[in-house]
């Protein structure tokens, strides 16, 4: 067994420790974790600069909103062909600054890309006006831009997550001001310029810094945050659009857990529970991070998690047998690394994996977990798979509701049994036999403190809108007597 040994992560000698560091000259230099070099640069957007963003935003939004729902989508559709082309760089650029394997990347960028289309038409559907009527009224419903929205978003998919932000937004009629984030500003503005390619000025603008940029942004006259980040951040732009009650929606961080029921496909489950605990190092905010499996297959499910966690190729994440990459950033491998240290303390048991080198720490797989260990407890965004026995429907559902997140889970076992189990849980998304992902057209929901409000799908898109209705009375109305 290999042995967790903390005094070999020290940051290479000569290597930046930080991964993002703005310089004196107020230049935003993003650095590759995987080899410590620099990726490319962008200039940081001053506090000052501010206020003007969003009054060349609010100038442009009144032309933006006259096109109305047809000429928006005529122009913003041929923009899905110029992402295809421009799909295969921005996920080298995904690897080269974030470090995420190079089929994980690419595979971000050219989903992103050929789902755009689509998205832009959902969102059109969704945006349609409706009408309802009674015998005495008919009433249309509009779905109107709500003005300058601004996009904060984090790194771990630094596509898609600016993606479902900006697109429905765009097509409700706002303008939008992006902030990247700042580990991955390279990747943004490669994002927003084929973008602003086709959009007119002051349509989507973007905003490069970090967390003071994005205190700025908020405050400023606008008036939508569509967040995508931590709870912790969440919260605290909850509360700063509170005086003016800006619109929000935030799509924050989560502790997923997975169930393997008694009669769950033992060797389906631990392909999952290795998938969904390592994929790109385990920072995906729907990575599992508490397993919770019956006492009767305990053995031979932790056996072959352990034994499919070593077959995971890890190292340079350019080379496309790799499957996992570094972590973002010295920062994050720290952070996590003190987590696992924590729980070590607390008596976890470590059956594979805990070792780190640079940035990189290796697939980690902990048993004998428990409830009082704090891992069960905090996000770990990291490639730290825990589990935890139980025994009896009612122990597994109170184990995974026993959070204040929830994102999404997933529950193994057999159908009938899998569903009832599912829905005693809290989330906002759970998979059956699966991750918990839903078919084309669903929303994103984070329920509980994962979300505050959703995207995606008819019903997450038109959070990107103000509804307004407009009565009329019918005529022809019969008397009343
Ligand atoms: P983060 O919250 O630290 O930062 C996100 C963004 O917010 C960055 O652009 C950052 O510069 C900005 N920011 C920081 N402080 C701010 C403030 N006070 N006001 C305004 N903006 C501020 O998150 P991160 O480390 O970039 O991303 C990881 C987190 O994102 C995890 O918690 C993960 O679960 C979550 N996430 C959630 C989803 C989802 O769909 N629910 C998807 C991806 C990531």
């Amino acid at each position: 067994m290999q042995m967790y040994r903390p005094s070999i992560y020290n940051a290479r000698s000569g290597k930046k420790e930080l991964k993002m560091s703005i310089t004196a000259t107020k230049t935003l230099e993003s650095i590759n974790p995987a080899t410590g070099e620099v990726v490319g640069s962008v200039p940081v957007t001053s506090v000052e600069e501010i206020s003007s963003v969003v009054a060349k935003a609010r100038a442009a939004q009144t032309a933006w909103n006259t096109l109305g729902l047809e000429g928006r989508l005529a122009l913003l559709r041929p923009i899905a062909d110029r992402l295809e082309e421009e799909a295969k760089n921005i996920g080298s650029l995904i690897t080269s600054e974030m470090g995420k394997s190079t089929k994980e990347a690419q595979g971000e960028a050219h989903y992103g890309a050929s789902s755009f289309a689509s998205e832009l038409v959902s969102a059109f559907e969704a945006f349609q006006p409706e009408e309802i009527a009674d015998e005495n009224t008919r009433s249309m419903l509009f779905r109107d831009p709500l003005g300058v929205s601004v996009a904060i978003t984090p790194w771990n998919f630094p596509m898609l997550m600016p993606q479902q932000c900006i697109l429905p937004s765009l097509m409700a009629g706002n303008c939008v001001i992006f902030k990247p984030s700042e580990e991955t500003p390279l990747v943004g503005q490669a994002y927003a310029d084929v973008l602003n390619e086709f959009l007119p000025e002051g349509v989507l603008q973007i905003v490069h810094g970090a967390d003071e940029q994005g205190k700025a942004l908020v405050a400023s006259d606008i008036n939508l945050v569509a967040f995508t980040g931590s709870r912790e951040v969440g919260a605290k732009i909850l509360t700063a659009c509170g005086p003016d009650l800006k619109r929000v929606v935030l799509e924050l961080g989560g502790k997923d857990a997975l169930i393997v029921l008694e009669d769950a496909d033992i060797d389906a489950a631990a392909s999952f529970a290795v998938q969904n605990s390592f994929r790109n190092s385990g920072q995906v905010c729907v990575s599992t991070e508490r397993i919770y499996v019956e006492d009767s297959i305990a053995d031979d499910f932790e056996n072959l998690v352990v034994e499919k966690t070593k077959e995971w190729k890890q190292g340079d994440p350019t080379d496309e047998t790799v499957k996992i990459g570094p972590m973002v950033s010295s920062t994050q491998r720290d952070i996590v690394l003190s987590q696992l240290e924590q729980a070590l303390k607390d008596g976890a048991v470590l059956r594979c994996g805990g070792e780190t080198n640079d940035n990189y720490i290796s697939p980690t797989v902990l048993t004998g977990c428990s409830h009082n260990m704090q891992i069960m407890h905090d996000e770990t965004f990291g490639p730290i798979c825990c589990i935890q026995r139980f025994s009896g429907d009612e122990e597994a559902v109170a184990l995974a509701n026993e959070t204040p997140y929830g994102l999404g889970g997933a529950v193994y076992g057999e159908t009938e049994h899998a569903m009832n189990v599912a829905r005693q849980l809290t989330p906002g998304m759970v998979g059956i036999n699966k991750g918990c992902g839903g078919s084309e057209g669903t929303p994103w929901v984070g329920a509980c403190q994962s979300g505050y409000g959703y995207h995606s799908g008819r019903d997450g898109h038109r959070q990107f809108t103000q509804v307004r209705v407009v009565s009329i009375p019918i005529h022809e109305m019969k008397p009343k007597y």
